[in-house]
């Protein structure tokens, strides 16, 4: 077990044997078990966050985010369960699940003002591996009659590094489609100039750990400020994660970012609960909504 926990850590290390490890493994192995049968059993939700026009509250669209609605833990989150499909192999089923999920739900979305928000849906690098990506994204769409401009794909840098001429192909076939795509987590990985100008990218998330102390420290401010920057000579969309306060706002207003994420807005909700936002005018980022703060 110690050297399992050694090889997480990389090569070349060591690990002493800890009582905490068969716990971990233990947890581990329950999570494995139950999520072969999680979607059998109808067990996977999707909840959805706002992704709001920060200049006047319209709200644009939602991002998908799953959740395990597990039988004797309660709401499991996705950090603890999404490295263990990818791990054992389930991550290809569970990731056409969602992409269902979410398209079937943003068919039936409309404003008062009759607009129709896309929906943002989270991609692992995994199903990039995969050969039949792009068709399941066209089945989907078709499946449910959603327009390809109401789906928008959230990947991370590390996706655009590997494999690339593969991964290039599969981005470019997602353009000639009319889906979009955000990189998420910007900032936190390689943020390589390059890429941004050879692939075919609409939006960049700017990762919620910069936001977090941005009226207090320098160093996030300049880094917020100078990835606003680029993406505008870019021709990007901005979107902020993790806005949970109005002094961000107000460095975000300054800055000219496009786009607002975060719980100050909302919290990610279940569908119903989007759907009777979708009928507010704005979202002020004055009420705080949803789940329940952990
Ligand atoms: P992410 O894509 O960066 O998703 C944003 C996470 O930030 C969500 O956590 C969301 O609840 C949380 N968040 C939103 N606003 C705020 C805020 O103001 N403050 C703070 N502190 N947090 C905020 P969640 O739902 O637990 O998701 C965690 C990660 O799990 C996601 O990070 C994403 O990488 C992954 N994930 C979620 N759903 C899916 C999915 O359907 N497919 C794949 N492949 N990954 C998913
Ligand atoms: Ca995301
Ligand atoms: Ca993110």
């Amino acid at each position: 077990m110690a050297i399992y926990h050694a090889k997480d850590d990389g090569r070349g290390t060591f690990r002493f044997f800890r009582e905490q490890m068969t716990e971990r493994v233990k947890r581990r192995l329950g999570l494995q078990i139950g999520l072969r049968e999680a979607l059998a059993r109808n067990e996977l939700v999707l909840h959805f966050q706002p992704i709001v026009e920060l200049e006047r509250g319209k709200l644009l669209g939602a991002e998908a985010l799953v959740r395990w609605n597990h039988r004797e833990r309660g709401l499991v989150p996705p950090a603890e369960f999404i490295p263990v499909a990818e791990d054992i192999g389930l991550i290809a089923p569970l990731g056409e699940w969602m992409l269902n999920e979410a398209c079937a739900q943003a068919a039936k979305w409309a404003t008062a003002g009759g607009r129709k928000p896309f929906v943002a849906v989270n991609l692992s690098a995994r199903q990039f591996q995969e050969g039949s990506l792009v068709s399941v994204v066209q089945r989907a769409l078709a499946r449910f009659g959603l327009a390809a401009s109401q789906l928008e794909l959230e990947i991370t840098e590390s996706i655009l590094m590997q494999q690339t001429e593969r991964t290039l192909q599969v981005l470019n076939e997602f353009e000639a489609l009319g889906v979009k795509l955000a990189i998420d987590d910007f900032g936190t990985g390689y943020s390589s100039l390059g890429y941004l100008k050879r692939f075919p990218v609409s939006t960049l998330k700017i990762d919620r750990s910069f936001l977090r102390d941005v009226s207090r420290d320098e160093d996030d401010r300049a880094i917020v400020a100078a990835v606003m920057a680029m993406a505008r000579s870019l021709a990007l969309t901005v979107t902020a994660e993790g806005v949970e306060n109005t002094e961000q706002v107000a460095f975000l207003r300054v800055h000219g970012c496009d786009q607002v994420q975060g719980y100050l807005y909302s919290r990610p909700v279940p569908a119903a609960e989007f759907e009777r936002l979708l009928q507010k005018p704005v979202l002020s980022g004055l009420s705080v909504v949803g789940e329940q703060a952990a």
